[in-house]
């Protein structure tokens, strides 16, 4: 069951199981963007059908954060909508109109975009924004008004995820340019957790960043790992740090 809860004016977010995802919708007065698409197909059509009631207005297309499963593994049940995303997010496995009879690179599907891409709802606007690698190579962010869906760049459930895709680096600089466009009254809906504000959003950059200054740091100085480890201020719980560091190590 798909619930879209008001998280600001005609904004929603979905939370779905079992990843705890949020899905989000904005809606002008002519139409609706839909933010991620949840797990599997049959989340895909159930959440499509909560979105086309709850905003009113039919959706002009979907919007793709990143390129992990739960956030586009219900792409399936839109088809026949645009769906925008960064052009780095494959054509495969998302499936829709645009991308279905294409042998080209995503970089030339219509609805990839490099850097920004604006969409007209009619009375609003909504803004694409590529801020660099950090979660994956792909991740962006859709601004409407005081609101952010920031995908996995911003996580309140818990901590940060990591995987081979994540530019460690690169990810506190991609939060410090979010930081600049939010307000004190902005709303920021990560991909999974409560919404947060600039605050929050702040404290994480600050986590990231030292994080990688220590990943950075045992790297080069040839710290043992659990000599890293056995610290008792540590930017995240011990094996997300841990997670981290050996992703940096292998770099
Ligand atoms: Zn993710």
């Amino acid at each position: 069951m798909v619930d879209f809860q008001g998280t600001a004016d005609r904004v929603w977010r979905a939370v779905l199981e079992p990843e705890t995802v949020n899905a989000g919708l904005i809606a002008g007065d002519t139409g609706a963007l839909l933010v991620d698409t949840g797990s599997t197909p049959e989340q895909g059509a159930e959440l499509r059908a909560a979105a086309e009631a709850t905003a009113g207005v039919p959706l002009a297309g979907v919007f793709i954060t990143h390129d992990h499963y739960d956030h586009t593994g219900g792409l399936a049940a839109f088809a026949d909508l645009p769906v925008y995303a960064h052009v780095s997010v494959a054509p495969s496995p998302l499936s829709s109109r645009d991308d279905r009879e294409l042998t080209r690179p995503s970089g030339q599907l219509p609805g990839r975009f490099h850097v920004a891409k604006a969409l007209d709802l009619g009375d609003r606007r909504v803004e694409l924004l590529y801020l660099g690698p950090a979660h994956t190579g792909g991740d962006s962010i859709a601004i409407c008004d005081s609101a952010v869906f920031a995908g996995d760049l911003v996580e309140s459930f818990g901590p940060p995820q990591f995987d081979e895709a994540t530019d460690l680096r690169r990810w506190p600089l991609a939060l410090e340019s979010l930081l600049g466009l939010l307000q004190a009254d902005t709303v920021v809906i990560p991909g999974h957790g409560e919404p947060v504000d600039r605050d929050f959003v702040a404290d994480q950059r600050e986590r990231l960043q030292a994080l990688y200054g220590m990943a950075t740091w045992v790297q080069q100085a040839r710290i043992p790992l659990e000599t890293a480890l056995d610290q008792p201020h540590l930017p995240f719980p011990r094996e997300v740090v841990e997670q981290a560091l050996r992703l940096r190590a292998r770099e």
